[in-house]
């Protein structure tokens, strides 16, 4: 059957699909995903959003850029939420656009509200988070029977950049095996020393995938106590993510990715 022939949901004018755009590579787009960018009339994306992805919408369609980047100038919640309103009382099919998954610490549940306050129809559509596309294009499995039965992802930051009060890092250090720390590259720090004085082995392995599933990926494998020095010589650019756990070591074995690469260049020989 062709993809044309599925069954998709309208896109009805005045209506708001919150989508998540996955972690980069356009290949992990889900169907309605691409669906929506088919037929929306404006698109608002966040600072995430590959540019390869955005060239799939609509030709004729108005793209506006509503990012959030840490550190730097951007709009209020609030006037993003509202943007949103006032697009779809204009009677426009509105795709808010994000980066990953849009309720994983994507602000997809406040936006969400706001939708629901104002009576605007909208509609959820999941992408795939950078934790679960950037550990498979890392060769690191999410879980693994025996050692991996639990994984937490994590915010690294709390809303005004510091570590988040909100997470307890003695009560997650033995909770979850594998635990995948988003914005976490300022405060990896204090993080492994909180983990580490909680009881987990400053030898374990951790891998930071910074650009993951782009073009640009780079996995930088290190161990707990090393992880910020680290990360800091090697110039680890934004955005990345930090896998902490023994599941981390299959990536020796299970790196298809690097390779694939080795092995194309190793034709071209
Ligand atoms: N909603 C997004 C997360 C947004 S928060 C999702 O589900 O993936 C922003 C953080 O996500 C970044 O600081 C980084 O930790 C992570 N992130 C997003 N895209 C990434 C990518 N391609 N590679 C590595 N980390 C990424």
């Amino acid at each position: 059957m062709a993809f044309s022939q599925l069954d998709f949901p309208a896109f009805a004018p005045g209506s708001v699909w919150l989508v998540g755009a996955g972690p980069g590579d356009p290949g992990l787009l889900t169907l309605l995903a691409l669906h929506a960018l088919e037929n929306a009339d404006v698109v608002v994306y966040d600072a995430l959003v590959a540019p390869r992805i955005l060239e799939l919408a609509r030709p004729g369609a108005t793209l506006e850029h509503a990012g959030k980047r840490g550190g730097k100038p951007s709009p209020l919640q609030p006037d993003i939420s509202l943007k949103l309103v006032r697009l779809a009382r204009a009677g426009h099919r509105v795709l808010r656009l994000k980066g990953g998954d849009p309720f994983v610490f994507g602000r997809g549940g406040e936006e969400g509200r706001a939708l629901a306050q104002a009576h605007i129809p909208f509609r959820i559509v999941p992408g795939i988070t950078a934790g679960i596309g950037g550990l498979a294009y890392a060769g690191i499995p999410a879980t693994h029977r025996d050692t991996n039965s639990a994984i937490a992802f994590v915010t690294g930051q709390g809303s005004g950049g510091a570590l988040p009060d909100a997470v307890d890092w003695a009560a997650l250090s033995k909770g979850a095996a594998m635990l995948v720390i988003y914005m976490a590259l300022h405060t990896l720090k204090p993080i492994a020393e909180k983990l580490i004085a909680a009881g987990r082995n400053k030898d374990e392995p951790v891998a930071i995938i910074s650009k993951a599933t782009t073009d640009e990926q780079t996995v930088l494998e290190t161990t707990l106590e090393h992880a910020a020095a680290d990360a800091k010589r090697a110039g680890i650019e934004p955005p990345a993510i930090v896998a902490i756990g023994p599941a981390v070591r299959l990536r020796h074995e299970l790196d298809w990715l690097g390779a694939t690469a080795a092995a194309a260049l190793e034709a071209t020989r």
